[in-house]
């Protein structure tokens, strides 16, 4: 998606210099909060299959190590470059900030297509890349905890928690290394849909808000509202199936081999099964195939969620977009070219570094959990339902009613784990659309929520640092 006159790394700097003259920070500190740390760029040999030799090229950037450890994923792409990985890990920064996820950003990559790799291969090379951040002392618990991104999963992350494990023997806290881990390697419950599941609750929260919808002529809520959703991977599917079950209608979903249209709307699990056993998108019953799987992007609806690459929406296209709100739940897909029409248009845009952190805030609770070595929910949860059942029985009894069984086992239900990482998930998405807000709609000279959301960050980044004493 990336071309070679596109700088991914300074489109975001654009989107910081527009919001750092809404700050009183020193021009200084402000520079220190932009740039890189420290950046990793590697090359190593790997044996394919066939027996032949294949050097693979490979980043890991550190952007800013005002918290430790770092954090952000790892993406497995045939257009990773080094300039697109610094952009990635400064938007982890200033993501992790929004949310108040104790983390500097961070972000790698390797730059390969995994779709043309076996899975023997793509083992030998996720392992020798961790253990090339082994040597240079750039992956740990408290040093830099990498996480699925674009291109990887959980099989990728075992690989990597296992290749540090066997390299540091006797680290207690070993598993904290990176997240995104299957539950049984020290995964937390709730991890794999919590970007989609974090997209879904930011926009719900700012289609709640009555003057935001009444800028867009919408109604408020999620009910009823048409939904386009690009890219049908791990964030694209469970934003479909979030939207879907709150009562949204998914009219149309991209991938690369096309789009689909369906009016009365697509259910994103029938359509991956479809593709599972055709190998497309395409043809899918009662859908209409689309020519070009760009064109899904300028379909009338009401939110356009963009869950695949970068600079998807640019100057070129973005006159063509009729959604009101974008939900960006990719990282980048918009070019600051795409941002202006669309803000002048009136859309309103919802930006990436928030809207998609759901995905690094459970990893931070998976960090938690890996450090306390306890599952969620197991100190509390039959304390919990004992409690809940004395309070009902004698609410029973003094009341001489009975309430019916659905409602019994709902209220005397203890937290599982995946209900509080839900729940933590969900007050963290909607208090960081509230501050964000805040800061919007109170200063009438910031013209988008793109704008106030870098406020916000850089606010945060650069008390941290004065906070540390660097900056007194
Ligand atoms: N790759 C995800 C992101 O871009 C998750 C990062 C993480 O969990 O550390 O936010």
């Amino acid at each position: 998606m990336s071309n070679t006159n596109y700088s991914f790394f300074k489109s975001v700097e654009t989107s910081f210099d527009k919001a750092a003259k809404f700050t009183k920070w020193d021009k200084g500190l402000l520079e220190q909060i932009k740039a890189c740390n420290s950046i990793y760029s590697m090359r190593f040999p790997v044996r394919m299959d066939d027996g032949r030799i294949e050097v693979i090229e490979a980043y890991r950037v550190q952007h800013s190590q005002h918290k430790s450890p770092c954090k952000g994923g790892i993406r497995f792409s045939d257009e990773v470059n080094q300039d697109e990985v610094m952009a990635l890990a400064s938007l982890m920064t200033y993501k992790c900030a929004i949310v108040n996820v104790p983390f500097g950003g961070g972000k790698g990559g390797i730059k390969i297509n995994p779709k043309k790799y076996s899975a023997y291969e793509l083992e030998k090379i996720t392992r020798r890349y961790t253990a090339e951040l082994v040597k240079k002392n750039f992956i740990g618990p408290g040093i830099d905890v990498p996480a699925p991104d674009y291109g990887t999963g959980e099989r990728e992350m075992a690989w990597i928690v296992d290749t540090y494990a066997s390299l540091k023997p006797g680290e207690i806290d070993a598993a904290g290394c990176v997240t995104g881990k299957p539950v049984t390697q020290g995964g937390v419950r709730g991890r794999k849909e919590a970007t989609g599941l974090g997209v879904f609750y930011g926009i719900r929260e700012v289609c709640n808000m009555p003057e935001i919808m009444k800028k867009l002529d919408l109604k408020t809520g999620i009910e009823g509202k048409t939904v386009v959703v690009q890219g049908l991977g791990n964030v694209g599917y469970h934003s479909a199936k979030f939207f879907r079950e709150a009562g949204a209608i998914v009219t149309s979903i991209a991938e690369y081999e096309g789009a689909i249209y369906k009016a009365d709307g697509i259910n994103e699990e029938e359509l991956f099964l479809h593709r599972k056993t055709t190998g497309s998108i395409l043809n899918f019953p009662g859908a209409t195939n689309l020519a070009k799987n760009t064109d899904a992007l300028e379909l009338e609806c009401d939110i356009l969620v963009p869950a695949a690459l970068e600079n998807v929406i640019n100057g070129e296209n973005a006159p063509r977009v009729k959604a009101k709100i974008i939900a960006e739940a990719a990282n980048g897909p918009l070019t600051p070219e795409a941002d202006e029409i669309l803000t002048a248009k009136g859309s309103v845009v919802v930006p990436d570094m928030y809207l998609n952190a759901g995905g690094v805030t459970v990893s931070y609770f998976e960090w938690l959990k890996n450090l306390s070595h306890v599952r969620y929910g197991r100190m509390e949860k039959r304390f919990t339902e004992n409690l809940n059942t004395h309070i009902l029985t004698q609410m029973e009894k003094l009341t001489e009613k009975t309430v019916g069984d659905k409602e019994r086992s709902k209220i005397l239900h203890g937290p599982d784990e995946v209900d509080l990482v839900h729940s933590g998930l969900e007050e963290t998405m909607v208090s960081a659309t509230r501050e964000i807000m805040d800061i919007w709609l109170s200063n009438p000279d910031i013209p988008d929520m793109r704008t106030a959301a870098y406020v916000n960050a850089i606010n945060k980044v650069a008390t941290s640092y004065t906070e540390l004493g660097i900056f007194p």
